[in-house]
């Protein structure tokens, strides 16, 4: 697949990765409906709200050390901004960065501006983000307001490049483009492949760009007992840094939903391999991602020593982790690849999986390669697993833990950790998704996970003073009830949620 770059928009997902946000079945089945190209959207008849590409856009883009970001939208738009402050601070803590607030502002479209046009509001923020922030790029974020009144995002930003003497650049990312709020890390990376990048002045052969959130740094450690040097994009990273994507030697990410745009694209453009394995979470995965990156940089002993010894010195308490865990059953929310990812770990540790609920699909991933299939190495690795796509549809979610009663119901995403509390099943919210990465992550998860389910005393209490707002009309009902098509897509083995219990009263 070639990436456009040369395209101001980017594709999205739908289109470019076949992507879908409801599905119930399998992961096997929806894993050969993937390969078959057999598979179609299910779509829901009712939804409760959801994230926006938007967000997903600023997630990124705000965290450049250097950069602002002036988002084009009516105030409501910016709810999520304290979200970035706090990731963006606590991540500088854990880098070890000066702490400051991220580079945000808002053009605060109203009426007035939604009925005569919002140019006068855009250039207003995006002088007073030069004037405050003094930064060396500003990105412009489109909404959907600014989208339905049509402001010419992509003249205006020339302009306003030209009179301020700095790269002003547009990123088309409105919610109301892609039903995939993952799209909006690509329209982010689009931005930054297509404007930010420049063409490599000096190779570094022991560089490795890493494609990101906000976790710890684990990657110095890992990759100095090789001889190689992590760079972490994009957040927390500077415009120095991205401009120079090109030099690394190869790009790894910890999640192909986050990474798979610019890892391909730094591959396409810039000639920076990207290293396509399976992710680095459990045993087998981490064994064939540190191999294909042996292989790319020429580092294949060390790489083989690496997996060795550090298999060595886990074992033991790996050993008596799974002697503690086996059998423990365990229900799993996540984006796309890492749920995946987290499987994989579970299984590793000899937990019983009864289900996972990821928010969207991709049928593929931009290198279009077979060895980077996160879902078919879960499948072909650990098995298969009932499987659905719920695109953070609580009433779902809620359905499923009531019906399921898992022993431990793991999360990523803390608006949806609360439901596990409140039905008395002990929760654990994944923050720092580099702390189940490699094989250190399978102990840090197996110590976590032990320690959660040692006391459920909190969570018993709190579902004992908690009132459901969901009916028993809506618990007694199968928890993809209101996905379309459902039966009629795919006959075959397709997995039905009737397979699982009935909902308790409340
Ligand atoms: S861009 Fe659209 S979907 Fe996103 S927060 Fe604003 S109005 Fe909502």
């Amino acid at each position: 697949m070639t990436l456009n770059l040369d395209n101001a928009e980017v594709e999205i997902r739908e289109s470019r990765l076949g992507s879908i946000t409801g599905y119930c079945g399998t992961a096997g089945d929806l894993c050969r409906q993937s390969k078959s190209g057999n598979l179609g959207e299910q779509e829901r008849s009712f939804s409760q709200c959801t994230s926006c590409s938007s967000v997903t856009a600023i997630c990124q883009l705000s965290m450049i050390q250097d950069a602002a970001v002036v988002n084009h939208a009516p105030l409501g738009c910016a709810g999520d901004f304290c979200e970035f402050n706090f990731c963006n601070r606590s991540g500088q803590v854990k880098r070890g960065l000066r702490l400051k607030n991220a580079n945000l502002i808002s053009s605060n479209l109203r009426e007035e501006e939604v009925i005569y046009g919002g140019a006068a509001k855009l250039e207003e923020a995006v002088r007073e983000a030069k004037e405050r922030f003094h930064p060396k790029v500003i990105f412009i974020t489109a909404s959907c307001a600014s989208g339905i009144i049509g402001d010419d995002l992509q003249g205006l930003s020339e302009q306003l490049s030209e009179v301020l003497g700095l790269p002003v650049i547009p990123v088309f990312c409105e919610g109301f483009r892609s039903k995939v709020w993952a799209t909006g890390f690509d329209a982010a990376f689009h931005a930054i492949l297509s404007r930010v990048v420049k063409p490599a002045r000096q190779k570094q052969p022991d560089l490795i760009n890493v494609i990101n959130f906000w976790g710890e740094d684990i990657f110095s450690d890992l990759f100095g007992k090789i001889g190689l040097k992590a760079n972490y994009v994009v957040p927390f990273s500077t415009v120095d840094q991205l401009e120079r994507l090109s030099e690394a030697a190869a790009t790894v990410q910890v999640c192909s939903t986050l990474g798979t745009y610019l890892a391909a694209g730094l591959e396409q453009q810039f000639g920076v391999p990207e290293v396509k394995a399976p992710p680095p979470y459990g045993i087998s995965g981490t064994d064939a991602w540190l191999r294909e990156l042996g292989r790319i940089v020429g580092r294949v002993p060390q790489v083989e020593q690496l997996i060795a010894d550090s298999r060595a010195s886990i074992a033991p308490e790996l050993d008596e982790l799974r002697q503690t865990l086996k059998g423990r059953t365990v229900f799993i929310s996540a984006g796309a690849v890492h749920g995946h990812s987290i499987i994989c770990l579970l299984k590793e540790l000899r937990l019983h999986v009864l289900g996972g609920c990821v928010w969207h699909h991709d049928q593929w991933f931009d290198n279009k390669d077979a060895r980077a299939d996160s879902l078919d190495h879960l499948i072909s690795q650990y098995g298969d697993v009932d499987f659905g796509i719920c695109n953070k549809q609580n009433f779902e979610l809620v359905n499923l833990l009531n019906r399921l009663r898992p022993d431990l119901f793991i999360v990523r995403h803390h608006g949806m950790a609360v439901w596990g509390g409140k039905l008395g099943i002990p929760t654990f919210l994944i923050g720092d998704e580099h702390f189940g990465l490699g094989y250190q992550g399978l102990l840090n998860y197996g110590r976590k996970i032990a320690d959660t389910l040692s006391n459920p005393a909190l969570v018993k209490n709190l579902a004992e003073h908690t009132k459901l707002p969901y009916t028993n009309w809506w618990l007694n009902q199968e928890p993809y009830s209101f996905l379309r098509n459902r039966d009629t897509l795919s006959k075959g083995e397709h997995a039905s949620a009737s397979n699982f219990p009935k909902g308790g009263e409340q």
